[in-house]
Order: C-alpha cells, then structure tokens, then sequence
C-alpha cells in the first residue's frame, strides 16, 4: 500500500477552532473547540458568574459536510459551567448547531439543497440518515427562516425558487429562495412552508425593497405561483425558466468535489 497526503481546506464558522484531525474508515473526524463565554447564568439559580469550566469526560460526535462524498463529523468534549453557588452543571451549547440533535446547521442546509429535484427518500438514502431526520431538519428550517432576514448589505442579481416535497409521511410542501449570484457557490437565503404564492411572497419579502429592485434574472419552474410572485416583486428582473438549475449546479459541485 502507499500513501500520499492531501491537504483539506475546511472553512469553519466564526469562533469555532480545529484541534485535530483523524480518517476513520471512510469517513473524517475533525476534532473542535469553540470560543466560550465569559459568563454564565445558572439555570437553577439565576446567579451570573465568571464561567467555571467543568468539561464532561466524553466525546460528542455530530454530523458535518461530505469530504470528497465521504462523510465528516465533528468531535468536541462537552464543555459544563459549574455553578460555583448551587453546584449545578449546565451544558455550554456550541454556536454550531441546534439542542438535541446531532448534525450542524450547515449539514441542515445542505439537506435542503439535496432535496431540490430529489425526494426525502433518495436524500436520506444517499446520505445515510434517516427520512425523519430529513423531514426533521426541513420543519426546523421552516421554523428559523419565519424569524431571520437576508443580510441587507448583499448584494444578490440572480435568484433560483424551488419547490421541495415531502410525501412520505405528510403531505409537506417547501418552498427554497436560493441567491444564485455566484454559479458555483448556490446559497440558501429563504424557505417557506407551501408552494403558493403566499409562500413565494414569504421568501421574496425576506430581501430588501432595494435588494429586490437589484435582482435581474429569476429562476423557477413553470408554476404561475411563483412567476406571479417573482413578477409582482422583483420590477427588473427577467424570468429564467429552468427546471433544474439549482439541482445540476449542486450536483456538479459535489461531482468537482469527489474527483478532487
Ligand atoms: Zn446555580
């Protein structure tokens, strides 16, 4: 057998830091730590007091990105504020992902993206988790994007919309405003449950008048909802119609990647 070596580019999210890495078998695991706060409030309590780190002997392991269509996960040692007036230990939660699960958001994000042209089954199937955690995540995305809008500063010229399906177990409908001003690199901006023009208008009204009025090609299928929509909201952009556009370009991506 010989080896070489490669060298990997991960780009991590701000205040998370790699310690180390390791192959396991046919996947990676990239040990990481976070940037913790000062202070901590106690829950049983109440009393805020400088964090007194009491990290829990174990490993935790979530769910990372596919390395080279391998899949990755991210190990850290739970870290624990233990309340120096009630003796409580608390979990510090990492700023990557949400409680109770065990993926990080951007694998959340990466699941919707897989699942533009692809049903629940065949996303799950092809990334070895369950089709509950697949409907799971879209649920909780749903959830996040009712609360969060796009950053105001971006500058955003061409978007894709896209229906997404869950059929399986309920009838769920998505729909996924996507900023395709950068071919290679499609980002999420909205989702919204539904694919009517309510729901079109939800992730449309997610940008700014003035980052609306930038827009100058649109994406979509033929649905008259989400033309309707785009027409109505976006006065200088034209229409694209383009069934799988999104779809071949994260397929290529993954395709650029595994020939790395
Ligand atoms: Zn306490």
């Amino acid at each position: 057998m010989s080896r070489v070596s490669v060298t990997i580019e991960v780009d991590l999210p701000e205040g998370v830091d790699l310690l180390e890495y390791e192959r396991h078998g046919d996947g990676h695991a990239f040990h990481v730590a976070w940037t913790l706060p000062e202070q901590c409030r106690c829950e049983r309590c109440g009393h805020e007091e400088p964090t007194c780190l009491d990290a829990k002997q174990t490993f935790y392991t979530v769910r990372d990105l596919d390395v080279w269509g391998q899949p990755s996960f991210w190990v850290y040692q739970p870290p624990r504020h233990h309340c120096p007036h009630c003796g409580r230990r608390q979990h510090l939660l990492p700023p990557f992902k949400r409680q109770d699960v065990t993926y990080t958001y951007r694998f959340e994000r990466h699941v919707l993206a897989c699942l533009i042209g692809s049903s629940e089954e065949e996303v799950a199937q092809r990334l070895g988790i369950a089709a509950e955690t697949v409907a799971l995540i879209v649920a909780n995305q749903i959830a996040d994007h009712r609360a969060k809008e796009v950053d105001p500063q971006r500058v955003i010229h061409r978007i894709g919309m896209d229906e997404i399906s869950l059929k399986k177990r309920h009838k769920l409908y998505a729909t996924i405003l996507t900023d395709l001003s950068n071919p290679a690199q499609p980002e999420i901006l909205a989702v919204a449950a539904g694919r009517d023009r309510l729901a079109a208008e939800a992730c449309l009204q997610k940008l700014s008048e003035q980052q609306r009025a930038g827009v100058q090609r649109h994406c979509t299928d033929m649905s008259p909802a989400y033309l309707g929509a785009c027409a109505d909201l976006l006065p200088h952009s034209q229409s694209v119609i383009d069934r799988f556009h999104v779809a071949q370009k994260l397929g290529a991506v993954a395709d650029a990647l595994r020939k790395k």
